[in-house]
């Protein structure tokens, strides 16, 4: 909990709402966290006792929002030896900078679906580091040998190295297998399922034209989730496995290079969301960060996913940011995704609905954040500069001068370090 009030003021305020900007803005929040009011400087009410008041030049914003990141995944070249032979305590060091990397980009809220074991997400919720809020899914849902069932040299002791990495192998066959497997990640603390409903790029044994589990399977986890409050988030890139997923019933596809004009219409008509991860397709395009595998598979899926976003946007299927960070895409450039969403099309405000009012939905907290409101979290970003005017301003995390999350100031130009 903050320990006073706090006043942001700043040039403009985008809300998330997607409605025109306000300018000469500001927000108060009070010490439970929350917003109490928003609106022109004008009619600011009597300021509570005690109150910070902090003016920043630039855009006010809701905190941003990551749906799909991979926290226990190094960013960069991606490496898996580089990852066997890391001591645990600076795999440890190295999760809690890719966190506070991710917070200090302006992102306060992610999903991380995958590699990020129970323990190690802890570090996000005790204050061990400064972090954004988690949702986690543990592990990848997948059918054996598919896209979360890579195989790995065999000197190496699979269980052995799981348990020394915090990691979770969810390798499920059938129906029922697939629901058992559900709830034990949800007894084991996941907010989110993961699955692999196709094969992917980066995985040497499999292809995005593969398909990762059956219907029966993906109804399973559908039901299983749900009965417990859980969403499901499909990894899907080829059509086939993205067809499978809208038909079960998840709540978002991953991905979703293979997106057909039908399946979108499907989509939008479900209410079931895209998260293209435009910035992880980006990066498949340099060997040297992917490997060669991935590089040689991924042409044609990059190619793939620039019909698939005008589809989408076409047929109105919501849209929301998702980087996987993590894989290719280093921790707190999460949001260049903005810039390439602009590239494929939305417009910059839509663009920026969709790293925060749609990002919520997609985390199912839009209730609580996502948009500069009464009554929401005060999670709260400044940019120097006017991201509706040139949107790669937000690409470049020392653009990101103020972050505030649940009324706490958590990056002020005067902390820098
Ligand atoms: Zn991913």
């Amino acid at each position: 909990m903050p320990d006073q009030p706090l006043l942001v003021s700043a040039l403009q305020l985008v809300d998330g709402l997607g409605g025109p900007p306000v300018q000469d803005a500001g927000v108060l929040a009070g010490t439970d966290g929350t917003i109490t009011w928003a609106g022109p400087l004008t009619e600011v009410p009597a300021l509570p006792e005690n109150c910070r008041h902090i003016t920043m030049p630039g855009t006010l914003l809701p905190g941003f929002i990551d749906t799909h990141v991979h926290l226990g995944l190094p960013g960069g070249g991606l490496n898996a030896a580089m990852l066997l032979i890391e001591p645990p305590p600076v795999r440890v060091l190295k999760i809690a900078a890719a966190m506070r990397a991710t917070l200090e980009a302006g992102v306060t809220t992610v999903r991380d679906l995958g590699f990020l074991g129970p323990s190690l997400a802890k570090m996000a919720t005790t204050g061990a580091t400064p972090a954004p809020r988690l949702l986690n899914a543990i592990a990848m849902l997948s059918g054996t040998g598919g896209h979360g069932d890579f195989p790995l040299p065999h000197a190496i002791d699979q269980a052995e190295l799981f348990r020394v990495l915090d990691l979770r192998l969810a390798v499920a066959d059938g129906p029922t297998e697939v629901t058992k497997a559900v709830r034990e990640l949800i007894r084991d603390g996941a907010q989110v399922i993961k699955v692999a409903a196709s094969g992917g790029i980066s995985t040497p044994a499999d292809t995005p034209d593969d398909i990762g589990l059956t219907l029966e399977e993906l109804r399973a986890a559908v039901e299983a989730a749900q009965g417990r409050g859980r969403t499901v988030a499909a990894h899907a890139i080829g059509t086939e496995g993205i067809a499978l997923a809208v038909e079960a019933g998840v709540h978002s596809i991953e991905h979703g290079n293979g997106l057909t004009p039908g399946l979108a219409d499907r989509m939008a008509r479900q209410g079931t969301f895209l998260v293209p991860t435009l910035a992880v397709m980006e990066q498949t395009g340099d060997p040297a960060v992917m490997g060669h595998h991935a590089h040689a598979k991924a042409g044609r899926w990059r190619e793939a996913t620039e019909k698939a976003l005008p589809t989408a946007i076409g047929a109105g299927v919501r849209i929301a940011t998702g980087t996987d960070a993590g894989l290719g895409i280093r921790h707190g450039q999460n949001l260049s995704e903005l810039s390439l969403l602009v590239q494929a099309g939305l417009s910059a405000m839509d663009a920026i609905v969709a790293g925060t009012r749609t990002a919520a939905e997609v985390c199912s907290l839009g209730d609580r954040i996502g948009t500069v409101e009464p009554g929401k979290l005060a999670d709260l970003v400044v940019v120097a500069g006017d991201p509706l005017a040139d949107i790669t301003l937000l690409r470049d995390p020392a653009n990101i001068t103020l972050v505030v999350q649940e009324g706490r100031v958590v990056k002020h130009p005067e902390s820098a370090h």
